[in-house]
């Protein structure tokens, strides 16, 4: 039934438009009708819901959503891609803005909003921090990114893949892996495989120095937690801080739990 993610209907539709994938947009289609009706199912919508879709590019995912009885807008930056997209999707639930998501004036989205995206694999970091430090009510993100940058999302304490992007994203959210995704999946096929990713917003206030701790804490991963925070801060003030906390100034950022963390944030003895 659906046909925008046919390889043939792909590749007619960009000759006779006269396209060529654009490497730079990380333009790799989605092809696989598992995959594309998995990442729908996984949004949980309902009769009304607001749904942002980034990256539509041929509207693969798009021609899956429009016909629900949602508001969706989409946001795409490719200005060939966007007028097959105008010309294509007529539907009045469905509103296109040509512009870079992540220069997009987020107030003017409807809440609360569910987001979802075959991300750009080039931004992907970039897109998740957008949404998620947003003052935006957001009922979920589904975010389908390289598997490697997923893994740093889901990754626990002491494990290779823990470290900034991992605390930041897990102290604003909780972050579920939904499933893997082949590069046969793709057309072109990406060299890098792929996992879809569901991140639930807490929706809840993040103090400022729990953020700063956290970069400072990794900015020399193999030191000391306290050498790693004196980048940042005061020795007297860290040594306070972990005393009350009852973490070891000797330990590894890399070894500190999010709640550690947050226990280190709290008993910081100076205001920001
Ligand atoms: N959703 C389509 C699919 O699943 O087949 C296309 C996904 S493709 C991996 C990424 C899409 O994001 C492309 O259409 C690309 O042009 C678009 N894109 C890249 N950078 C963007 C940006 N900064 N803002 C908005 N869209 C962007």
């Amino acid at each position: 039934m659906y046909k925008r993610n046919r390889p043939s209907w792909i590749a007619q539709t960009m000759k006779e438009e006269s396209l060529s994938f654009r490497k730079r947009f990380g333009q790799n289609f989605l092809i696989d009708d598992n995959a594309l009706d998995r990442i729908v199912d996984s949004l949980e919508l309902e009769e009304g819901s607001n749904v942002l879709e980034i990256g539509p590019g041929l509207g693969a995912l798009t021609e899956r959503l429009v016909d629900r009885d949602i508001n969706l807008i989409a946001v795409e930056i490719d200005r060939d891609l966007a007028s097959i997209l105008e010309r294509d999707f007529k539907e009045e639930n469905f509103q296109l803005i040509v512009e870079d998501v992540l220069k997009l004036e987020l107030s003017q989205l409807p809440e609360p909003l569910i987001v979802l995206g075959n991300l750009p694999y080039y931004i992907t970091s970039a897109i998740i921090m957008l949404f998620l430090e947003s003052d935006l009510e957001i009922e979920h993100l589904v975010f389908m990114m390289q598997k490697e940058v997923a893994d740093r999302l889901l990754a626990e304490p002491g494990s290779k893949d823990y470290g900034i992007l991992s605390l930041i994203t897990q102290l604003y959210g909780r972050v579920e892996k939904l499933f893997d995704v082949g590069k046969n999946c793709f057309m072109p096929a990406p060299k890098v495989e792929s996992t879809v990713v569901r991140i639930r917003p807490r929706n809840e206030e993040v103090d400022p120095r729990t953020i700063e701790i956290i970069k400072a804490a990794f900015s020399l991963r193999r030191k000391t937690l306290l050498n790693s925070l004196a980048t940042s801060f005061e020795k007297e003030e860290i040594r306070l801080a972990l005393e009350k906390s009852k973490i070891s100034p000797s330990i590894r950022a890399e070894n500190l739990s999010l709640e550690d963390f947050l226990r280190i944030s709290s008993n910081w003895p100076s205001p920001l």
